[in-house]
């Protein structure tokens, strides 16, 4: 058998469990399992397959069918151009997701210069860490989770790009372990309602961690604590930005409202028209002001 055509049959395969891009995430498992790139694929198309090399291959395809998403059979993803290594410790980091880490770079860029002091709040992966660290050679990044076990494969990614200096893993709650206070926090944290978590696809039911998930009652309970406690842990000057569920934007507006009430608050939507981010601004620094952001009020590092 070739590989054009058992790469068909593992599009229909997959397509026949309603899942959507059957034909890439078919390539996608080919890739891996041939350990071959989509150049190679495409020019290898009429190459037959070994006996060993067809069942290896439809062990992962089989797996796929199951419903397990291809990011933990292949154990990569790609986030924001960066590859990191993924499992069913932590949750897939999703495109969405990218536009905190593109939010944030903007913020950076806009500093003055010296070194930025940045918090990801339930960093999982490791994904927006190691991005902003990795593309913001002044920054100093904390990834902060409770998960031990995130923590691990945060801690592959940040070794995988040689970042241990600039990147520091810490387990705790939410803002509590933060040894200092920074510049900006970012957080995608868990904002599913409880009771819509048994109504997500398998994918994400079944195989993700639900503590990266489940929001509680009302799919706020995470990002109100974070939104209390920030107050003093953000600089003058600093930034908060939020990933939010499509229906949360007025509740966390109305959150911020409440407790940190001269703050600057906006929702943005994504690309889709869809509420995706809460950007929330400290008070601004005066105009003439040399600190631009931080500064004055930076403590002894
Ligand atoms: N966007 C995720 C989903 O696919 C939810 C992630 C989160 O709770 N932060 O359901």
């Amino acid at each position: 058998m070739k590989i054009r055509d058992i790469l068909r049959a593992a599009q229909s395969s997959i397509a026949g469990r309603y899942i959507p891009d059957a034909r890439f995430e078919a390539e996608l498992l080919l890739m891996h399992s041939l350990g071959i790139n989509r150049v190679e694929l495409y020019t290898d198309l009429e190459r037959p397959l070994s006996g060993p090399e067809r069942s290896a291959y439809w062990h992962l395809v089989e797996r796929r069918l199951c419903h397990e998403p291809a990011a933990y059979i292949t154990g990569e993803v790609q986030f924001y151009g960066i590859d990191l290594r993924v499992d069913r410790r932590v949750l897939i980091p999703r495109p969405e997701t990218e536009m905190l880490v593109e939010m944030a770079l903007g913020f950076l860029s806009h500093r003055t210069p010296g070194k930025a002091l940045v918090a990801d709040i339930g960093t999982g992966s490791g994904a927006m860490a190691v991005a902003l660290a990795r593309l913001c050679p002044d920054a100093f990044v904390y990834g902060i989770d409770i998960s031990p076990m995130a923590l691990e494969v945060a801690r592959l990614n940040v070794a995988r790009y040689g970042l241990q200096d600039r990147v520091m893993l810490v387990q705790g709650d939410l803002l509590g372990p933060l040894p200092q206070a920074v510049d900006l926090v970012v957080a995608n944290l868990p904002y599913v309602k409880q009771d819509e978590l048994s109504g997500l696809m398998p994918e994400v039911r079944v195989f993700e961690p639900e503590m990266a998930l489940n929001g509680g009652v009302d799919g706020l309970a995470l990002i109100g604590r974070l939104i209390s406690q920030v107050g003093k842990h953000l600089l003058l000057g600093g930034m908060l930005l939020l990933e939010i569920g499509h229906e949360h934007g007025e509740a966390v507006v109305g959150l911020v409202r409440n407790r940190l009430s001269d703050w600057n608050v906006k929702v943005v939507r994504d690309m889709a028209g869809i509420n995706r981010m809460v950007v929330i601004e400290t008070v601004p620094v005066a105009a003439g002001s040399k600190v631009g952001t931080a500064g004055m009020n930076r403590p002894l590092e």
